[in-house]
């Protein structure tokens, strides 16, 4: 039987930075369901819709082929055959995201994705819904979250970091927004699972958060005791 770790929280936890190194760590395949969504966002943003146009982006999600293949480690996202990777990080796809993202028809697809990744390896996989809705017997369960002005704080530097110009305070709306929206939609809203383990970041070291997940993997018979 394969094992799985889930990894839910809000924008800007640190997740896929974490979730990537545990990956590397463990020899487990890094599954980052965000990408997913952010793809699909790219396809309604080129066909030019709106993101209050729920019952378009129903009709149209199904022309989107979102597939995933894993390139010297790295998940790569394809959306109709083309690699999408380089265009779906900005802040405007991630809020569009957040929009598509509250569609049935959307999440229903990706879900058979992300299930199937999940059944074909060992994973780590995160996103917002993987505890409680993807990976409902997942392995291991963690919620990873930090205070909104650290989030924001880190979002900056990263942004800055790429020579993207930005302001904090737009970056902490943004987050805030995106973290309501997703805690309050009707299906698979952003949740702590029952049975997930709660990890509070924002004074933390990246490498101690790390550590700490491993540790929790290892309680649970994942990565050796
Ligand atoms: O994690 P990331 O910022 O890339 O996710 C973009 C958006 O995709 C999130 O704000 C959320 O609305 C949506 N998402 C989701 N369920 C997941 C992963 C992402 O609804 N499992």
């Amino acid at each position: 039987m394969n094992y799985s770790i889930a990894v839910d929280g809000p924008a800007g936890a640190g997740k896929s930075t974490i979730a990537k190194m545990i990956a590397k760590r463990m020899g487990c395949v890094y599954v980052d369901t965000g990408a997913m969504y952010r793809a699909m966002a790219l396809f309604m943003m080129q066909q030019g819709i709106a993101d209050t146009e729920g019952e378009e982006v129903s009709r149209q999600c199904r022309r989107a082929d979102i597939t995933i293949r894993y390139e010297g480690g790295e998940q790569v996202v394809f959306l109709n055959g083309e690699n999408v990777n380089g265009q779906i990080r900005t802040e405007e796809v991630g809020r569009m995201a957040s929009a598509v993202a509250k569609m049935p028809d959307v999440r229903a697809k990706l879900l058979e994705l992300q299930q199937k990744l999940a059944k074909s390896s060992d994973v780590i996989m995160d996103g917002r819904d993987i505890g409680t809705c993807v990976l409902p017997d997942a392995t291991v369960k963690i919620y990873l979250t930090a205070s909104a002005d650290v989030r924001a704080g880190r979002r900056y530097e990263e942004l800055q970091e790429k020579g993207m110009v930005c302001d904090f305070e737009t970056i902490r709306a943004d987050i805030i927004e995106r973290d309501r929206q997703d805690m309050n939609r009707e299906i698979s809203p952003l949740r702590q699972a029952e049975d997930a383990v709660l990890v509070d970041s924002s004074l933390m070291t990246v490498n101690e958060v790390v550590e700490e997940i491993i540790g929790i993997c290892r309680q649970k018979g994942v990565g050796g005791k």
